[in-house]
């Protein structure tokens, strides 16, 4: 089985899991590349799992299933291309022997999930979050609260440390130029940031990135942290009495306005 991101739009990433004859493939908001890649490798459509509604996320889904008969997957309470497969939290999703777990994951969407797949011969474990979790940062919060995000990230969080972090943009650069105001001091955060600015240069992805990593370097995974917290603090002018949700919340909103 071999992970690839399939780049679409100007920043997206369609994931495509292939084993050289079947694929699956994550989020298609558009049809043609994921065509392309069907037939570059001489490969079948066997399913489609989708993480959210967003139209950059869904607008190739209907082309990609009436072309090849691929099976959709997506969240229960959603609306998304139909006919999908329902799936809410502790559902899985059984396709080509793999078996993904569905984490109910609210916030940027309000029925957002993820898919994520154990170890296995595949390798390390697989997450695909979608809008959630990006490396360096966290999506926008259109439909829920910073409480439910806070939540959903410590879901994604608590998934083992060699889970391979598979987002649905290229937003990382941008997000660690955010992360290192938040934590100038943070020098594993600089190591990463000249390695993926590396990356970037040389035309390759950063993605996708691995959660020991991104919970050493994301602010938004670290907003309990005492460097974080004072960074927030200082800048919002939060009283000391903050909680950890009034903390996140101001995180994102910083970010929001962060040039
Ligand atoms: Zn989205």
């Amino acid at each position: 089985m071999t992970l690839v991101p399939l780049p679409a739009f100007a920043d997206n990433y369609i994931w495509m899991l292939q084993d050289g004859r079947h694929a699956i493939v994550v989020d298609p908001g558009q049809a043609p590349p994921v065509f392309d890649a069907l037939e570059r490798h001489g490969l079948q459509l066997a399913a489609i799992l989708v993480t959210h509604h967003h139209a950059d996320h869904t607008g190739g889904v209907a082309a990609l299933r009436d072309a090849t008969g691929a099976k959709v997957f997506g969240p229960a309470s959603e609306t998304v291309p139909q006919p999908c497969i329902p799936l809410k939290q502790g559902d899985t999703a059984e396709v080509l022997g793999l078996r993904f777990e569905v984490i109910d994951i609210p916030g940027h969407t309000a029925g957002h999930i993820a898919f994520f797949l154990p170890a296995g011969d595949h390798g390390e474990p697989i997450v695909f979050c979608g809008d959630t979790l990006f490396s360096g940062g966290c999506g926008r919060l259109f439909e829920g609260t910073p409480a439910q995000m806070l939540s959903s990230l410590d879901a994604l969080a608590r998934l083992p440390g060699d889970t391979r972090v598979c987002c649905g943009h290229e937003y990382t650069l941008s997000n660690l130029k955010f992360a290192a105001a938040v934590e100038p001091g943070n020098t594993e955060l600089a190591r990463y940031r000249a390695a993926c600015e590396a990356r970037r240069a040389r035309g390759e992805p950063t993605l996708p990135s691995q959660l020991d990593t991104e919970t050493r370097i994301n602010p938004f995974l670290r907003s309990r942290e005492a460097s974080v917290q004072q960074a927030v603090l200082a800048h919002a002018r939060l009283s000391a009495k903050a909680d950890e949700v009034d903390v996140f919340a101001a995180l994102r909103q910083w970010k929001n306005d962060f040039r």
